[in-house]
C-alpha cells in the first residue's frame, strides 16, 4: 500500500498502466504490419521483419511514440486506423475506481504520458479518464520522453511538483528508473500491462497487479 497520507502529486502513465496495453500491441504489432503488407503488396511476415527493424531504429526515442513520425515512415493513415479499432481500448481493472477515490482525498493528480497528442485524444474521448486530472501531459509538449535524461526536471515547468511527496504508476522500468533517477520518491510499476501477455515475475520496483489493491 503506497504512503497515501505523505503523497502529495500522483503521476500516472496512460497505456499499460490505467489503459491495457493489448489495444497498442495489438495496433502495432499485428494491424500496422498488415496494412503495410497490402499496400506495399508484400507478405506480412516481409511487412513484420521490416517494421520490427523501423521500431528498432528510434526504441527509447520520442519517435517512437510520434503519430506524425510514423505517418511519413509507413505512408499509413495511423489516427484514423487507430479510431477503427477504438472499441478495443480499454480501461485496466479498478483503475477508475482508484482514480476516483484518490480524487476525493484531493491529491494533485497528473496524467504523464508518451502518447502522441492524436493518440491521447482517442483514448481520452473512449474512456472518461481525462476528467480526473487537474492536468494530462504528453511527452511532445516537452520534445522529451519520459525515458529521457531531463524529463521529470523539465515537467516541473509545466506542473510543478515535490519530488519527495510524489508517486509515479508507470510500466516502463526505463521510465521508473528515470524518475528515480531524478528524485522522484514512489515508483511503482504494473505487473501485467498487456492482459493477453506475460506478467513480469519480479522488478526493482514494487508491481501493481490490481489497482482494487491499493485504493485508500
Ligand atoms: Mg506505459
Amino acid at each position: 500500500m503506497p504512503p497515501w497520507s505523505t503523497i502529495e502529486t500522483i503521476m500516472f502513465d496512460m497505456d499499460g498502466t490505467l489503459l491495457d496495453l493489448h489495444f497498442d500491441n495489438f495496433f502495432w504489432l499485428k494491424m500496422v504490419p498488415q496494412c503495410y503488407a497490402k499496400i506495399k503488396g508484400i507478405t506480412n511476415k516481409e511487412a513484420i521483419t521490416i517494421i520490427n527493424s523501423k521500431y528498432r531504429q528510434v526504441y527509447g526515442t520520442l519517435n517512437w511514440y510520434c503519430v506524425d513520425y510514423w505517418e511519413k515512415e509507413l505512408q499509413l493513415n495511423i489516427t484514423k486506423l487507430k479510431i477503427e479499432i477504438s472499441h478495443k481500448i480499454l480501461v485496466r481493472p479498478n483503475a477508475l475506481k482508484l482514480l476516483s477515490e484518490l480524487q476525493l482525498l484531493n491529491k494533485k493528480m497528473l496524467l504523464v504520458t508518451n502518447a502522441h497528442p492524436r493518440d491521447f485524444e482517442i483514448k481520452a474521448r473512449h474512456t472518461g479518464i481525462s476528467k480526473f486530472f487537474y492536468k494530462c501531459i504528453s511527452s511532445h509538449q516537452l520534445n522529451l520522453a519520459k525515458e529521457n535524461l531531463g524529463f521529470w526536471r523539465e515537467l516541473q515547468k509545466f506542473a510543478p511538483y515535490d519530488a519527495e511527496h510524489t508517486l509515479l504508476f508507470d510500466d516502463s522500468v526505463e521510465v521508473l528508473q528515470q524518475a528515480q533517477r531524478e528524485g522522484i520518491k514512489y515508483l511503482y510499476g504494473i505487473k501485467q500491462p498487456d492482459s493477453h501477455g506475460p506478467a513480469l515475475k519480479n522488478s526493482e520496483f514494487p508491481l501493481i497487479e490490481d489497482f482494487g489493491h491499493i485504493i485508500p
